[in-house]
């Protein structure tokens, strides 16, 4: 499709999570195409490897692919993300919003990539009030405390974290 509207979702997703998932579904009803971008960031440390978190993000949203009939693609990168957005064809990148940090950080985030790259516009979502204080950082570390993690993550995520960090 030559117009096709190609959205692309950033992030880390160690591991994706209810919240993650909640964005996702917002911003199919946005584009023809969401490309999600699984971030190698290594400084980070994830506690997956980037084969495990791109391997659960097409699982994860196999099922809303199917029920929404917009295409995800799910893609490793590295690097500027406005080059990578340009690369993928996506003219804008959707980015989820929680709370006031989030915002401070996004805010030059949008400034510095509209000078690298103008043409990709930035597009913010919010979660549902449910799951706006996911992240996937406190998830892990209840995980690794030996708590419930069930309310953020989907079954089989949280299995697979549970997995990881040795509670099961
Ligand atoms: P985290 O910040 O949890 O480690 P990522 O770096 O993978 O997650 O985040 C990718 C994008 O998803 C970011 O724009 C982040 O703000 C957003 N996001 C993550 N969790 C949520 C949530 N619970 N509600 C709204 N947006 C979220």
């Amino acid at each position: 499709m030559a117009n096709q509207r190609v959205g692309l979702y950033p992030g880390t997703f160690d591991p994706i999570t209810l919240g993650h998932m909640d964005i996702i579904r917002r911003g199919l009803c946005l584009m023809d195409k969401m490309v999600i971008g699984v971030a190698t960031n290594p400084g980070k440390g994830p506690l997956f490897s980037l084969e495990e978190r791109i391997e659960m993000v097409e699982r994860e949203t196999a099922p809303l692919a199917n029920s929404s009939g917009v295409e995800i693609q799910v893609e490793p990168f590295s690097g500027l993300l406005v080059e990578f957005a340009t690369k993928m064809g996506a003219k804008f990148v959707v980015r989820g919003l929680r709370a006031v940090a989030d915002f401070e950080y996004e805010f030059q985030m949008v400034g510095m990539n509209a000078h690298l790259n103008p043409d990709v516009e930035t597009v913010f979502l919010m979660a549902s009030e449910k799951y706006s204080f996911i992240a996937s950082r406190l998830v892990k570390e209840i995980a690794q405390l030996g708590g419930e993690v069930e309310s953020f993550l989907s079954p089989a995520v949280a299995r697979d974290l549970k997995q990881r960090v040795g509670q099961t």
